[in-house]
């Protein structure tokens, strides 16, 4: 007698898939290999519901229905069952491999058992394999079980895969993946026990509406207020390109990426309030989709928009183009306003080769556009690529002098005006590499605070100089050295921890906290004043004394002085050799020097090189000189010697 098989789950699945898949169909999706396996995925998975609804009926029906039918039907739906296994597999994987080309191993391991199964499929009818029909009723085969263990065989690889690409898998698809595979272990225990209920399609069901609200969600590729590509589109497209996927996407060998970085545009969210900069936007978005074409615009954070040329020369015209539009106006009605902009364009495969190069390179060639005039495209020369590689390679170098701890402190004598003699010394820190040789702190530090490594630079530096401080000046008083200067970041001022970074160290090698003044900048007093006050109580209540470093070289001016107590101010080296070819700055400085004194804050003058230069501070009432003409930055042995030496003869001098 043949088995009655109960069908309402699946025709309520079969509803939802068809809503998902009508969605899916009608919605805008952006082109990508993800999508292309969703939507075949679905496909599948509708089918495999259908035909195993119509050979439930089919089979209950067997009387009035020919046999040949029937069995059509079922082979149909085991085709299909293999198929949407594989699928989600397949999606997974392609959505684990953003970014790269997918590998080989990953594909043929997972290929593997849908091959096996559809080759039992294709046989079944000739052997019986999975089921044989007798006098138009339907049997299971001998190898029906093999069906449990190839579906089996699909979760145990997706858990794998995700365990294995667990750094690169985000959270979203781990649980995905996680709770797929409970609701579907747990459907087939059901179906294995009560054979005559079907609901294989539930399992599927819920895959794909986890997959469809989570990661194939149209919107997440959408921007919002633009209702353009996103920058995880961008990116998509980008890849796309990269690894030529055909099909949907035009395959182009060469093409362009034009990045257009709207300048200040924070500004006119205060200026103008967020609905008319929300306009402005829509109006630029708007042009430069007629402009580049479906699919080809994106509107990315940090206020670019970029578009995507299929073809070289073509790109060179629609840059022309948007730097022509972008000297008009954009916005609505009375609020029009004509916007700066920073522009380059990227050439694949001249300029970059894989998706994290093109985000380098792409910021790299920005920060070079802010510098250039606006509405100029900057283009990647073979200049601008060799800085690029310099760049890199020095953060490399530095990473590594860290993890080695290879960064050397040199010492540079601060000469005392009124004493006479070398009193204090500012310890610079430095960076060599066999392949680069001498690399200036200008050039790494400002590497360093962008990637957050100034913190573990600040660190060694600091642990440096109190072993110093501890071993060759605390013992050695006719040294005559005070005090050790030493610079803080920006970055170090930002953290709040500042204090435990710094204490702890000065005990580890017993100096007096009265011996450390810390230099900072002005520009760190301002990004976070509340927090700068903060640390000047904390660790000035220690003892420790701040400075302020390069004063006059930003728009300084003495409101600082009074509102943080600073204990020395060092006048920047660019200001002072101004003041040496150049009337206006010389009024300036000489004014400048007078405040600073009448407040009574120690005065420190950097950068001077020849004895007239320092007797010209000197009468201006400077208290303390640091340049090369007292001494330039050197090794540990060295400075002790120069400073022994001059100290000496100093002495005999008076
Ligand atoms: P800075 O704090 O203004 O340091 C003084 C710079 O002026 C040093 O450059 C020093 O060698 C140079 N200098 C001093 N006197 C003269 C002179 O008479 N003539 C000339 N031509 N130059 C003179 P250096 O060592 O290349 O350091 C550059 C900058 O790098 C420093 O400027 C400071 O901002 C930063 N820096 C150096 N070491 C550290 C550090 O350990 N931590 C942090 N955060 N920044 C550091
Ligand atoms: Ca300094
Ligand atoms: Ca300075």
């Amino acid at each position: 007698m043949q088995v009655q098989y109960n069908y309402d789950f699946e025709i309520a699945s079969l509803i939802v898939m068809v809503i998902v898949f009508l969605h899916f169909a009608f919605v805008r999706q952006f082109p990508s290999d993800k999508t292309r396996v969703y939507g075949m995925l679905i496909l599948s998975c509708m089918f495999e519901c259908i035909f195993n609804i119509a050979s439930s009926v089919g089979l209950a029906n067997a009387a009035f229905i020919p046999q040949v039918v029937n069995e059509v039907v079922t082979f149909a739906f085991f085709v299909f069952e293999g198929l949407s296994s594989y699928l989600i597999f397949c999606y997974f994987a392609v959505q684990g491999e953003l970014g790269e080309k997918s590998k080989r191993p990953v594909w043929i391991l997972g290929t593997l058992p849908f091959v096996l199964f559809e080759f039992f499929v294709i046989l079944t009818p000739f052997i019986g394999f999975f089921y044989y029909f007798w006098d138009g009723v339907y049997y299971q085969g001998f190898g029906a079980n093999f069906g449990y263990w190839y579906v089996i065989c699909y979760f145990v690889l997706n858990l794998a895969y995700i365990a294995f690409r667990r750094k690169v898998i985000g959270k979203r698809m781990k649980l995905i993946v996680l709770i797929y595979t409970a609701v579907a272990v747990v459907m087939i225990a059901v179906q294995y026990h009560i054979r005559g209920i079907l609901m294989t399609s539930v399992g599927n069901t819920i895959v794909l509406l986890m997959i469809y609200l989570a990661m194939q969600n149209p919107n997440e590729m959408i921007d919002p207020v633009t209702e353009i590509g996103n920058e995880s589109a961008l990116l998509q497209q980008i890849k796309n390109r990269l690894y030529q996927t055909k099909g949907l996407i035009p395959h182009t060998a060469e093409f362009a990426v034009i990045t257009v970085r709207i300048r200040k545009m924070h500004h006119l969210n205060d200026l103008l309030g967020i609905e008319n900069r929300n306009a402005i936007l829509q109006d630029i978005g708007s042009y430069l989709y007629l402009l580049g074409g479906k699919f080809h615009v994106f509107h990315n954070p940090d206020d670019m928009f970029t578009v995507i040329v299929d073809s070289v020369d073509r790109s060179r015209e629609i840059r022309d183009q948007i730097a022509d539009r972008f000297r008009k106006d954009w916005g609505v009605q009375q609020n029009r306003i004509v916007l700066d902009i920073a522009m380059i364009i990227q050439y694949y495969p001249g300029d970059f080769k894989t998706v994290p190069d093109y985000i380098g390179m792409r910021n790299f060639l920005l920060e070079e556009a802010e510098n250039a005039g606006s509405g100029v495209a900057v283009e990647s020369s073979s200049e601008l690529a060799d800085k690029y590689w310099r760049r890199n390679k020095v953060e490399l170098v530095m990473e590594r002098a860290i993890r080695e701890k290879t960064f050397q402190v040199y010492y540079q004598p601060i000469y005392s005006l009124k004493e006479k003699r070398i009193v204090s010394l500012e310890a610079l820190v430095r960076l060599q590499d066999e392949e680069l040789g001498f690399i200036s702190p200008d050039e790494f530090i400002p590497l360093a605070e962008r990637d957050g490594s100034i913190i573990a630079i600040g660190a060694i530096v600091l642990e440096e100089c109190c072993r110093f401080l501890a071993h060759h000046v605390l013992s050695n008083a006719s040294l005559g050295i005070r005090t050790i200067q030493v610079n803080l970041s920006m970055v170090q001022c930002m953290c709040q921890n500042l204090a435990e970074t710094i204490l702890p160290v000065l005990e580890k090698y017993h100096i007096p906290p009265s011996m450390i003044t810390l230099e900072v900048t002005e520009g760190a007093a301002l990004t976070t004043p509340e927090q700068m006050q903060y640390h000047m109580k904390e660790l000035g209540g220690m003892g420790i004394t701040f400075a302020m470093d390069d004063y006059g070289s930003g728009n300084s001016n003495c409101s600082y002085l009074i509102r943080f107590p600073f204990r020395e101010v060092k006048i920047d080296k660019e200001i002072v050799w101004a003041y040496f070819d150049n009337p206006v700055a010389q009024v300036v400085l000489e004014n400048e020097i007078r405040t600073i004194r009448k407040l009574q804050i120690p005065l420190v003058v950097e950068g001077i090189e020849k004895i007239e230069q320092s007797q010209i501070m000197e009468k201006l009432g400077v208290d303390y000189i640091q340049g090369y003409y007292y001494g330039k930055p050197m090794p540990e042995q060295e400075c002790l010697r120069h400073v022994r030496q001059f100290n000496a003869a100093a002495e005999n001098y008076a």
